[in-house]
């Protein structure tokens, strides 16, 4: 006899083993019928996984995010199925899911109208009904049984020797697989593939260039078509297109992941700066800059050498190696090292605005979301023991205000100690006690990441959701007790002994360039009038004007509002049309009408009439 407690505090009773899929089965039919897979005592299972002792059971439907990761990775065996049955040469690599879908890479080489063809086999495997099944091989007879798939010998070679090697089968069609998987292939009632890219075996450029299908699925037609419909607008929106199209920013094969800022980009990234700046200040943060490149010796200190070199870079002056810094730590604490500091003091909040290079795979790059060289908006906060929920507070408060500014909303994660990580048990305990704490003294809502912290400590992590529903890691707070007691990092206490102080490492936008590509697509390249690089721009219908609209240009530029003017002898429909295209918040039009009432016609959301003058002070009020 063994029992099985439920979400819902209920327990149920067994005398028999049995599969997670049969006490589904006995709670509803409906239950059954949704379920895509488990957690047995908070661990991720399969639904055909046997139970046969006491456990904690969830069964889990495409609502939760698990259930959603087996939905979409039956969608992806669905998709290899189907290549398969089209093109029996083509090899498989892997398919995993993805945030929305999932995708396959495959040996191969598929046209956009194969994508269609695709599309419609794994349909026909759809309206096959096709049973899922699993099986367990030892080695040898999986090594067999994939003998014409080497992307799977590969991996099936990289298991540990002692390893259960498993598989699921639909029909003709079998994967190397550790799941888990829904029960049949008829409930992917709506799918699409979506795009094909190439991408390098294990995301290494000297491999060989696969092709990766990626698409998506649902329960239902009609989610599908929201999605797609989002997905649409999301290319619209694409930070990319609109850099070009604004002239905002560019990336070029001389700098691979370093982006170049144009006149526009870089007026949005003072602009962001400057409000950085000013709330910092408000909130008790003092400002300094650290070098770019610090030596070797002071990464292998910090731990950056053992635990991230692969992602640094590194060069030699006067035969000494030397890092460019991934992070602004280290400089944040050689800045504390150089007073000596009273409890008094603290806390210090150190903010940098630090430009930091990580080595990044080529694949792996994209725009200004991911790129190889970025500011991050860090700081660094000493504090004593005592101060730590408090501060942790104050940093959670000033998040909120500054994602509230752009209008995100936001949910938070709580990562806890990682495999490869510093310090002992009873410091990442306190230290993860402390977050929590926090969180709940402030009501919010938290998800646990387990094991998913920095080396050095557990971590909050803010993910916005932008206007069209993808969510954004950005903000991350990080509790720290490894790095300063590494540097001996000191404070004379009110018993006038020495004491280690504690450290937070946070970011607000995460890195600048990243919170802007995030910020165009948000707003679509149509940026609130404080945030826009131009506001406005002023356009005489004819030459006879231009002197009128250059005045008015004078007197706008004198208060600080970003404006330019098209004095071109083109037609005035012409200059609506472009200035449209660059979005701008504000056309002032200047003709007849406009200089002999001494007033601007103004086109914006709605058009109106105004004197120079107001319009200034309505502007001004919005900055
Ligand atoms: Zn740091």
């Amino acid at each position: 006899m063994f029992n099985i407690s439920l979400k819902d505090n209920s327990v149920m009773q067994f005398d028999e083993p049995l599969s997670i899929f049969d006490i589904a089965l006995k709670i509803s039919d409906s239950l059954a019928r949704n379920a895509c897979c488990a957690l047995v005592n908070g661990q991720p299972k399969d639904l055909r996984t046997i139970l046969s002792n006491d456990c904690k059971l969830e069964i889990l439907t495409f609502n939760d995010e698990w259930g959603r990761a087996a939905f979409h990775h039956t969608t992806a065996h669905i998709l290899a199925q189907a290549v398969k049955r089209l093109f029996p040469d083509v090899k498989l690599a892997i398919g995993p899911k993805t945030a929305d879908g999932f995708y396959y890479d495959f040996d191969g080489q598929f046209s956009l109208e194969d994508l269609d063809l695709i599309e419609a086999e794994m349909k026909k495997i759809v309206k096959e009904s096709l049973p899922i099944d699993y099986f367990e091989l030892d080695r040898q007879k999986a090594l067999e049984l994939m003998k014409n798939e080497p992307y799977k010998i590969e991996l099936i070679n990289n298991l540990p020797m002692d390893a259960k090697i498993s598989f699921y089968r639909q029909g003709e069609f079998t994967d190397l697989c550790a799941g888990p998987h829904i029960m049949n292939t008829k409930f992917v009632k709506a799918l699409k593939l979506t795009s094909i890219a190439g991408a390098y075996w294990h995301g290494d450029e000297k491999n060989k260039m696969l092709t990766r299908i990626y698409g998506t699925s649902f329960t239902k037609a009609t989610d599908l078509n929201d999605y797609l419909e989002k997905i649409e607008e999301a290319k619209k929106r694409d930070h990319r297109k609109l850099g070009r199209e604004l002239d905002l920013f560019t990336i070029l094969d001389e700098a691979p992941g370093m982006p170049f800022f144009l006149p526009n980009g870089q007026t949005l990234k003072n602009i962001l700066i400057d409000y950085w700046r000013k709330i910092h200040k408000a909130n008790g943060y003092k400002e300094i800059s650290t070098p770019m490149i610090l030596s070797k010796d002071l990464w292998i200190r910090s731990g950056h050498w053992e635990h991230y070199k692969n992602n640094m870079y590194t060069t030699i002056i006067d035969e000494q190696d030397f890092a460019i810094k991934p992070m602004n730590c280290p400089g944040g604490i050689l800045v504390y090292k150089t007073q000596l500091h009273s409890y008094k003091d603290l806390p210090l909040r150190l903010g940098e605005l630090g430009i930091v290079h990580r080595y990044g795979k080529s694949g792996t790059l994209h725009g200004l979301m991911r790129a190889r060289c970025f500011t991050q908006d860090d700081a660094h906060i000493f504090m004593t023991p005592e101060q730590i929920k408090s501060e942790i507070k104050n940093v959670i408060d000033l998040i909120d205000e500054v994602y509230s500014l752009f209008g995100f909303k936001y949910h938070i994660e709580l990562s806890t100690r990682p495999k490869d990580s510093m310090g002992s048990d009873e410091q990442w305990a306190e230290a993860t006690a402390a977050l929590k704490s926090a969180l709940i003294e402030k009501n919010l809502e938290f998800k646990i990441n387990e094991g998913d912290g920095a080396f050095y400590g557990p971590k909050i992590d803010f993910h916005l959701e932008d206007s069209l529903s993808r969510t954004w890691q950005c903000g991350t707070i990080q509790l720290d007790f490894q790095l300063p007691e590494k540097f001996a990092l000191e404070y004379i206490g009110a018993d006038n002994e020495k004491h280690c102080p504690i450290m937070i490492h946070r970011v607000v936008f995460g890195s600048i360039e990243r919170f802007i590509g995030i910020l165009i697509e948000h707003y679509g390249g149509r940026f609130p009038v404080w945030l826009a690089p131009i506001q406005v721009k002023i356009l005489p219908i004819s030459e006879k004007f231009n002197s009128y609209a250059q005045n008015v240009f004078d007197t706008l530029n004198k208060n600080a509002i970003r404006t330019q003017i098209d004095m071109r002898a083109e037609k005035i429909g012409y200059k609506i049309r472009e200035a449209s295209l660059q979005k701008i918040p504000y056309l002032i039009i200047i003709g007849e009408k406009e200089v002999n009432t001494n007033q601007i016609s103004v086109r914006s959301h709605h058009n109106f009439t105004t004197t120079i003058d107001e319009f200034i002070k309505n502007i001004l009020q919005l900055q």
